[in-house]
Parts: C-alpha cells; sequence; structure tokens
C-alpha cells in the first residue's frame, strides 16, 4: 500500500465538510503524514453587466470574505493541530489552486467532500470533478450524503 507524506484536506466550509475533515485527519494519523489545509475564496465582484452605466457602483466582497476565511482556517488549523505553514488560504478558482497548491508543495493526497457549495445535490460536485481529472497525485473523494 502507498505510503502517502503529505495530505492536503480541501474545505469549502460548506454543511458537510466535517466528514471531509475527520477523514483526512484519520488518514494523516494512519500514514503519519504531513497535514496542509487549503481554502480558496472565490473573486467574484457583483457586478451585472446588464445594467450597464445605470449601476452606481460594484461591490466586491473579496477583502470581507477573505477575513472571514481567515479567521475560519485559523480555527481549523488550531483545532487540527496544523501548523501556519501548512494552510494555505488563496484567491481565485478552487479546482486550479488546490492542484497548484499541491504541486508545488509535494502533496501526494488530496482529500476533498464529493460535493460542496458548487455542487448541491449532485453526486460529484465541480470542483471535486475536475480536481480528481487534473490531480498529478491521488484523490480521495470523500462520499458525502446527497441533499
Ligand atoms: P464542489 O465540487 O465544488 O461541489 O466541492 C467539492 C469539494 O471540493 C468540497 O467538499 C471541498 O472539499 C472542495 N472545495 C470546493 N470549493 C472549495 C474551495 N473554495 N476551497 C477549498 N476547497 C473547496
Amino acid at each position: 500500500m502507498a505510503r502517502y507524506q503529505h495530505i492536503l484536506l480541501a474545505v469549502d466550509f460548506f454543511e458537510q465538510d466535517e466528514v471531509v475533515i475527520e477523514r483526512a485527519q484519520e488518514l494523516a494519523a494512519v500514514y503519519q503524514a504531513k497535514l496542509s489545509v487549503i481554502h480558496v475564496v472565490d473573486n467574484i465582484p457583483i457586478v451585472d453587466t446588464g445594467y450597464g452605466g445605470e449601476m452606481p457602483f460594484q461591490i466586491d466582497f473579496t477583502n470581507q470574505l477573505v477575513d472571514i476565511a481567515k479567521a475560519k482556517l485559523a480555527k481549523l488549523a488550531e483545532k487540527l493541530a496544523i501548523a501556519k505553514d501548512q494552510v494555505w488560504l488563496e484567491l481565485g478558482s478552487a479546482k486550479l489552486e488546490i492542484i497548484r497548491v499541491a504541486e508545488e508543495q509535494s502533496v501526494d493526497l488530496i482529500v476533498v467532500g464529493s460535493h460542496g457549495r458548487h455542487g448541491l445535490s449532485l453526486l460529484l460536485g465541480s470542483t471535486a470533478n475536475s480536481i480528481l481529472h487534473h490531480a498529478k497525485c491521488d484523490v480521495l473523494a470523500v462520499r458525502l450524503p446527497t441533499g
């Protein structure tokens, strides 16, 4: 059996994250592997081009989302005893950032939920599916009950 040395846990802070977190934690213990955690904040300014020039302002919640995510990640890292340099908070596309960090940090197992906020009741969400297809390392999609 392969021996994993560096496991990357991807959390989207959606309802069923707890199951994914527990599975990653168990595997890290079994393999005595380093455990890192990543959350990616989608960079989506709310701009409806349909309103054109009549829209008086653009709303960008990115900074607020980053602050909330930072606090949540710090709390989770403390709970899992994960060092600060193994906590990744990235901005952009979740699938691309998770794959990038996994490659750069020589991760050999990525642990994701089968679906999360982007795939509410799907069997396999779009982020999970994309990571499964494009990651160069093993990927564990923890099956979550569909809603
Ligand atoms: P999805 O495929 O988007 O429904 O999400 C499936 C899984 O991908 C989630 O359970 C997380 O493990 C991971 N994931 C999705 N979005 C993010 C994100 N923004 N940051 C980190 N992990 C994510």
